[in-house]
């Protein structure tokens, strides 16, 4: 992409709204535009983030069984009196009149609509097991949207549920979500520790949240030092194999770890050695949970057992912040200059920077690198605007593409071009026609 025919409306100014870093570099960077309190619109280099951060959420929820769908924005109140949470969910809920006056909402959630498909469609256990998911937005009137993305009002959400037979069915379709999870964040560069989470009435320890650490996060957390120390990386397995995906849960559920809702002292002190106990604050980036025939029960989602009996399905759900973790990345992954980019979820790949626009050969020589990026499969932005060299420099740090490669006249002397890598700073000088492979050869494969 050639930066003079992109559309990036980079900020000089920080804007005064913006209280934590990744909502002041989402802007700077003209990666989104407050719309209303809590909405946004996507500009492309920021909707580029949130495809991609997409993608990886989609790899790994197919990669464990779970099958994509699209269910509507907007719902029937109907479900939701069905299920008794038209009247709990109270303010948040926005609710709207069509021109029939039925009343329809813009859905917070999608446990009652999922519950109502299967109901409707699923007979037998035999159809079991199954986990359906989507990637939609999602509409809760927050109190206080706050932090740009991170607490919106108009979000995007992965939302999975799974429908069993059994009990011990369920507990295993919750087991591989948790350990997506896992390799879902640590695919874009996060370790989000999983932590108990309130289970509500039906009591259990099947309620998770995934939090990363960050000093501007919403919720205090206490956890062992030990997940500093963990591989989170390695976990290859079957998804069907029900042992091993319960041995890679049992092993991270095993280390202490609560937000403050579920800390306890007392538990903390004894299960940790003084210089391992960490406290600090935490970002919420999923939440799953295992909730039984709370709503099968009330929408009717029952089938017959093997057994010739009818049962309630089991059944749980499965969120993923999507529009939230390209601001937490942003947290967990910024300096001074701005954003540093992981990888797998960076807008481009390879920023390149004519340092002398208007010069014949530095124009050239850019021509050609640019084409030889391209065709050798990578995502390039090249600033190729007659901006001075300073200029392009803090931009190009500022919205912190992982590798720099910069061409000017000196180093064309010598038949190089210089790369930079964003995170650590490093330079080196590469031959021209050496570029596209020294970077092919370095960049992780994307997902
Ligand atoms: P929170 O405690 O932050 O309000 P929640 O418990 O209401 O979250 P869930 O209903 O479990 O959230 O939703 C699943 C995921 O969606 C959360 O883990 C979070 O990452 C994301 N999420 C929830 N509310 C918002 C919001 N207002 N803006 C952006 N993302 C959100
Ligand atoms: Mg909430």
């Amino acid at each position: 992409m050639r930066l003079s025919r992109y559309f990036l409306p980079v900020l000089r100014e920080d804007p005064k709204e913006a209280e934590i870093v990744s909502h002041r570099l989402m802007l700077r960077t003209g990666m989104i535009r407050q719309e209303a309190a809590g909405i946004y619109s996507w500009l492309p280099l920021g909707f580029r983030v949130l495809k991609r951060i997409e993608n990886i959420v989609r790899r790994e929820q197919d990669r464990a069984g779970a099958i994509e769908m699209l269910m509507p924005t907007i719902q029937p109140a109907e479900l939701w009196k069905r299920s008794g949470r038209y009247d709990d969910y109270g303010k948040e809920m926005l609710r709207i009149s069509d021109r029939k006056e039925h009343e329809l909402l813009y859905g917070p959630t999608n446990e009652e609509m999922i519950t109502d498909i299967i109901a409707r469609s699923v007979q037998s256990y035999k159809q079991l097991p199954l986990n359906l998911y989507h990637i939609q937005w999602k509409f809760r009137d927050e109190i206080r949207p706050r932090f740009g993305v991170m607490r919106g009002r108009e979000f995007l959400m992965k939302d999975a549920y799974s429908f069993d037979l059994t009990r011990e069915d369920g507990e295993h379709a919750y087991n591989k979500m948790f350990v997506a999870y896992l390799r879902t964040y640590a695919a874009m560069g996060l370790k989000a520790i999983p932590m108990r989470a309130e289970t509500g009435p039906i009591g259990g320890n099947l309620s998770h949240e995934f939090l990363i650490l960050a000093d501007t996060g919403e919720s205090q957390v206490y956890f062992d030092a030990a997940f500093h120390e963990k591989d989170w990386t390695t976990f290859e397995l079957d998804y069907d194999d029900r042992e091993a995906v319960a041995k890679v849960v049992e092993e991270f559920t095993s280390m202490y770890a609560a937000t403050e809702e579920m800390h306890d002292p007392e538990r903390f002190e004894k299960e940790v050695p003084e210089e391992r106990r960490i406290s600090g604050r935490g970002i919420e980036v999923g939440h799953i949970f295992f909730f039984g025939d709370k709503y099968s029960r009330p929408l009717g989602a029952k089938v017959l057992g093997p057994d010739g009996e009818e049962h309630y399905l089991q059944s749980g759900s499965y969120g993923i912040g999507v529009s939230r973790l390209v601001g937490a990345i942003i947290e967990a992954s910024h300096d001074d200059a701005g954003i540093v980019w992981p990888e797998p979820v960076a807008p481009f790949q390879v920023g390149l920077i004519n340092l002398r626009s208007g010069d014949e050969a530095t124009e050239a020589a850019c021509e050609k690198i640019y084409a030889e990026l391209e065709n050798a499969g990578l995502e390039v932005l090249y600033d190729d605007t007659s901006e001075r060299a300073g200029e392009k420099f803090t931009r190009m740090d500022l919205i912190g593409l992982p590798w720099q490669v910069i061409v000017g006249p000196r180093g064309l002397k010598e038949g190089v071009a210089e790369i930079k890598r964003r995170a650590s700073g490093e330079r080196e000088n590469v031959p021209l026609e050496n570029v596209a492979d020294w970077l092919r050869e370095r960049l992780n494969p994307t997902g």
